[in-house]
């Protein structure tokens, strides 16, 4: 049934009065509206993530900024920055670890949905919310996290046609939306190495993780401090499109329900190492999620929630599995740390991927 206050019929009318719209475009709007109507993690909704699952994962993360403040001898006036926290547990976990070894810092997070931000003040009452990085605190160091956030923002996708590289556009013919090519040249926004593809080949990027990665790492070489990122990608950059929709825990057509499913890609982790590097900053990683949590020691830290809820033994190391093993989280999510140089080197970042 059509419904003319829908997203699908608002944007069919858009397209229809003014033409194509890019994917990238198609992204923002849809998920724009998908996270500000309603809390869409954990099992009841349409997708979960890695603090959702356990209490380790936060847990882990807080300790790691812990073990580089003790390291850079406590520096007073840390603020603790999270981009699209979710339900806020991971930053509450975080917290709780960091308090145990006396690390309290300021809590600013940087949300756009009003659903969201109600579940994250809930969680962590203290929180400072802002709408974009540009309000984090500029006089201080920061430690940064950002869990799941940069596959939601948008990605423009460019394809090898006969005639060079095209923007990849929807059209939409009254029934559905469908992939068209755009009509302008896009070979300058493909990179060098890629441009000779075989027809068909589809190259992403994401120019607004770019944007935030660029602005973070100019303000972290200034203000010192490290920024942890954690999301499934690639550390190497190939052809496809990774664009994906998630509902109710299965995959669907990402074409057919805009703001109703979530939309992600898979995270170009060469392109935001290779952004900070040229800055100046220290890269470590990107590493496997099951590796690096491995090197902070969630095996101990399930063995002692094992002892003290031994009821529970079978959940926790369920929970640890889901984290941590090659055909679960473990590999297709990838963690990465940017951090000032003259601070110690992050921990974790052990073993290579290959
Ligand atoms: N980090 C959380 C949630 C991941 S879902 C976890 O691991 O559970 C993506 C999060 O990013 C949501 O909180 C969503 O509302 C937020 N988000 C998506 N696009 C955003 C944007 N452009 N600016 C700020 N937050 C955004």
């Amino acid at each position: 049934m059509p419904d003319p206050a829908s997203l699908s019929d608002r944007l069919a009318r858009q397209i229809t009065a003014s033409g194509p719209i890019s994917i990238s475009e198609y992204m923002r709007v849809s998920n724009a509206e998908y996270y500000a109507r309603a809390d869409p993690l954990g099992v009841d909704g349409d997708f979960i993530t890695a603090p959702e699952i356990s209490q380790m994962f936060g847990e882990l993360v807080g300790l790691w900024f812990a073990d580089l403040w003790l390291r850079q001898n406590r520096p007073e006036n840390i603020q603790y920055a999270e981009l699209g926290p979710g339900r806020g547990t991971l930053a509450a976990d975080a917290l709780r670890a960091m308090a145990k070894l006396r690390l309290q810092p300021p809590v600013h997070f940087v949300e756009t949905s009003p659903a969201l931000r109600e579940k994250q003040n809930l969680a962590v009452p203290a929180a400072t919310f802002s709408d974009g990085i540009d309000q984090l605190p500029s006089d201080s160091p920061l430690f940064i996290v950002a869990n799941e956030f940069f596959d939601a923002l948008p990605y423009r996708q460019f394809v090898a046609t006969e005639n060079g590289w095209r923007e990849q556009m929807l059209s939409h013919d009254g029934q559905s939306f469908n992939v068209i090519a755009g009509q302008q040249s896009c070979d300058h926004m493909v990179p060098e190495d890629f441009r000779s593809a075989e027809t068909g080949s589809i190259f992403e990027t994401s120019p607004a993780s770019v944007e935030v990665i660029y602005e973070l790492s100019a303000r972290l070489k200034k203000q010192g401090g490290a920024m942890l990122i954690i999301d499934y990608g690639y550390a190497q950059p190939g052809f496809g499109s990774s664009l994906q929709a998630l509902k109710k825990h299965e995959y669907v057509d990402p074409f057919i329900s805009p703001g109703e499913v979530d939309l992600t890609a898979h995270v170009n982790f060469m392109e935001i190492a290779n952004l900070a590097t040229q800055q100046g900053l220290l890269v470590s990683g990107p590493v496997h999620q099951g590796a690096w949590l491995s090197a902070l020691g969630i095996n101990q830290r399930a063995d002692m929630l094992a002892v003290a809820a031994p009821d529970r033994v079978e959940d926790i190391m369920a929970a640890r599995n889901r984290l941590v093993d090659t055909a679960q989280m473990g590999h297709l999510f990838k963690v990465l740390a940017i951090s000032t140089p003259d601070w110690p080197t992050p921990e974790g970042f052990v073993q290579a991927i290959d």
